[in-house]
């Protein structure tokens, strides 16, 4: 079976690398110690062989020497007996004479029970000891020797073979050994020992023969050679098998524990380093000399720098500000004394690339599991979002400000060219009523008549700007229809040429005349423009030199917008950018208003361009205006409409 694979691990979770499967390492001491154990009981076994094959060649060759040994003395004895019969026959005095033989009775003194001379015919010529046999021969078998006698006959020695066994068997022998001597049937004839040879010992039989016919020397070994399995080593060794299974045991219930904690320590470690890298706040430990024990993956990517590569500096850290070290590193020491702020305190670092950002900073003690302090543990906000938010949020108060003046100002301009529409029209109908009685006249003066008639004409363009831009103030929308730019360019110029004529101010214009006809509020584009071309005139007014004045149009690379822009070499806006210049009331003039142009980008937005103002490379300002080309069809005839 196979074991179950772990779950596809997270990319994101970078753990500390998992250690080799020991799933079964608790067994292993138990399987070494088996082994070990197998080991020895083979040895024991191995020894016993040996023992028992050492107490085998032994036991052969002390057989083997003591068969020789009785056969030697069965032998002696057997020549003895010859010599007594040889002895008899020199004598051959009668039966009383074998008693007188010495070497008769040193033999009785042996192990001779008895000693019978029979005549030819097997008759008992004489016999020692007198008496009957039984007398002496006490218990177990007995055996004979025999010798033939010259003068015919035999003599006949009668003797104990336990006896001879006892005699012959030295004692060291028969102290390792029960000697027996067996006959054809298994029968014992002598022995050492009157017990019974036990089993399980080594035996060694051997052949008499032909000291002793038909019998057998057995020698048994009196010491056991232990089974292998017998004795204190296998006692030692089941008890160290016992100890060793209790001791795995233990060791399995251990691992089991340590195991779990782990895995409950990974699943942890797992947990936290997710938490932490998802926190949006910075994480840094430092030990008590400042050296960068721990950087969370947000701080190191707030500072462009890798966790490694951050974990164990000391200060002067990579991320300081090269130009302020001196001042962080007595701020740093402040912390390390344990002096920072607990509310936080706010610094400044920099991002690999160089990029200056601000954080704040919250140090916090860092205790170990004992509780001894090791270090400090700071956690960083990166404020560049939150500035940005204030930031955004600040431009947005001011745009609503700006919205709530533009909209009062657009009530008190409305107010006013509703309260400036009456006196245009009573203007535009006198010089009607004028004209009309200088027509009935004879000869009406021809100049008087043009100048009533430039008169009107002004009166009546005068109520239409004013009637246009209450209408823009009121509805805040521009009236739409098709309109050639270059011709609202030339038309405000032509107004304003005059004014500029008495400034001595020049005006070119550099009109494009490939300029596509674009929809937009002519009314409201030529104030834009005369707004421009008065603020450029009044720029000039008090410079020395030439002054001049280029109004241009163009048409963009893509054919997707048309620009105006409006030149001048005057002093140039000083650095001021757009937002500034188009400030509500923002004016330099003695007299201004500074509405002009803010009036002038609302009417741009409203068309959806762009309106923006920069100094000149050669000096002087640059106001200019883009329009989509294709302001919606749908708009226009949404305009047409209404
Ligand atoms: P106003 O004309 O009443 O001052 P505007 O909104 O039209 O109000 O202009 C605001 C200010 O912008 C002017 O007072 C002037 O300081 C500056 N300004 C406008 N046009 C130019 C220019 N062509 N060169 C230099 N300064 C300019």
């Amino acid at each position: 079976m196979s074991a179950p694979a772990d779950p596809p691990r997270h990319p994101a979770l970078a753990l500390p690398p998992r250690p080799p499967a020991r799933r079964g390492l608790w067994a292993l001491p138990l399987l070494l110690s088996l082994v070990f154990v197998a080991g020895v009981l083979l040895w024991l076994r191995a020894t016993e062989q040996a023992d028992l094959e050492e107490q085998r060649t032994a036991l052969v060759s002390d057989a083997l020497s003591l068969e020789t040994q009785a056969s030697a003395r069965i032998e002696r004895e057997s020549l003895l007996l010859k010599d007594v019969a040889t002895r008899l026959d020199h004598r051959s005095t009668g039966p009383q004479a074998l008693a007188t033989l010495p070497e008769a009775q040193q033999g009785l003194h042996r192990f001779w029970i008895s000693l019978t001379w029979l005549d030819a015919a097997n008759r008992l010529v004489a016999q020692l000891p007198d008496g009957p046999d039984g007398a002496r021969s006490g218990p177990g078998l007995s055996a004979h020797l025999s010798a033939p006698l010259a003068s015919g006959g035999t003599l006949v020695a009668r003797y104990s073979p336990g006896e001879m066994l006892r005699q012959t068997v030295p004692w060291w022998l028969a102290r390792k050994y029960d000697v027996r001597l067996l006959d054809g049937f298994d029968a014992v004839i002598a022995s050492t020992t009157e017990d019974r040879p036990l089993d399980g010992r080594q035996s060694w039989r051997i052949s008499m023969a032909p000291a002793l016919a038909d019998s057998w020397l057995e020698l048994t070994a009196r010491d056991v050679v232990p089974p292998w399995y017998h004795g204190l080593p296998v006692a030692m060794v089941a008890g160290f098998v016992a100890l060793i299974a209790a001791i795995t045991w233990m060791l399995r219930r251990q691992m089991h524990g340590v195991s779990r904690a782990e895995a409950a320590w990974r699943t942890e470690a797992a947990w936290r380093q997710a938490m932490e890298d998802s926190l949006t706040v910075g994480l840094r430990a430092r030990d008590l000399e400042g050296r960068l024990v721990y950087v969370n993956r947000t701080l190191a990517d707030m500072v462009g720098y890798e966790p490694h590569e951050l974990v164990g500096l000391l200060p002067p850290m990579p991320y300081w500000p090269a130009d302020s070290h001196e001042e962080i590193m007595q701020r740093h020491l402040r912390n390390m004394a344990g002096q920072a702020p607990r509310e936080g305190y706010e610094a400044r670092w920099r991002q690999r690339d160089g990029r200056l950002f601000d954080v704040m900073v919250f140090e916090a003690p860092l205790v170990d599991a004992r509780g001894v302090h090791i270090g400090w543990m700071g956690s960083i906000l990166d404020m560049t979002e939150r500035r940005r938010l204030e930031e955004r949020e600040r431009r947005q108060t001011e745009t609503m400000a700006h919205h709530a003046r533009l909209t009062m100002l657009g009530e008190v301009a409305s107010t006013l060219a509703h309260e400036l529409n009456q006196p245009l029209t009573a203007i535009a109908s006198y010089n009607a009523g004028v004209m009309n009685s200088m027509q009935k006249l004879p000869s009406p003066d021809p100049v008087v008549m043009r100048a009533l008639k430039r008169l009107g004409e002004q009166a009546a363009h005068a109520g239409a700007i004013v009637q246009r831009i209450r209408e823009f103030l009121t509805r805040r929308e521009p009236r739409l229809e098709p309109c050639a730019l270059n011709a609202v360019i030339e038309g405000g110029v032509a107004l304003l040429r005059r004014e500029l004529q008495r400034q001595q101010v020049q005006v070119l214009l550099q009109l494009d005349a490939a300029l596509p006809v674009i929809v937009a509020d002519a009314v409201l584009i030529e104030q834009v423009v005369i707004n421009l071309v008065r603020n450029a005139g009044d720029a000039l007014a008090h410079q020395a030199g030439e002054r001049r004045i280029v109004a241009g149009s163009s048409l963009s690379a893509d054919g997707r917008f048309v620009r105006i822009d409006v030149r001048d070499n005057g002093p140039g806006l000083g650095g001021l950018g757009i937002e500034a210049l188009c400030a509500p009331f923002f004016s330099t003039k003695a007299e201004g208003m500074g509405m002009g142009l803010a009036i002038c980008r609302s009417i741009i937005e409203a068309h959806h361009g762009m309106f923006d103002a920069t100094d000149a490379a050669g000096g002087g300002a640059v106001f200019a205006l883009t329009l989509p080309v294709d302001l919606s069809a749908s708009e226009l005839s949404a305009e047409e409409g209404t």
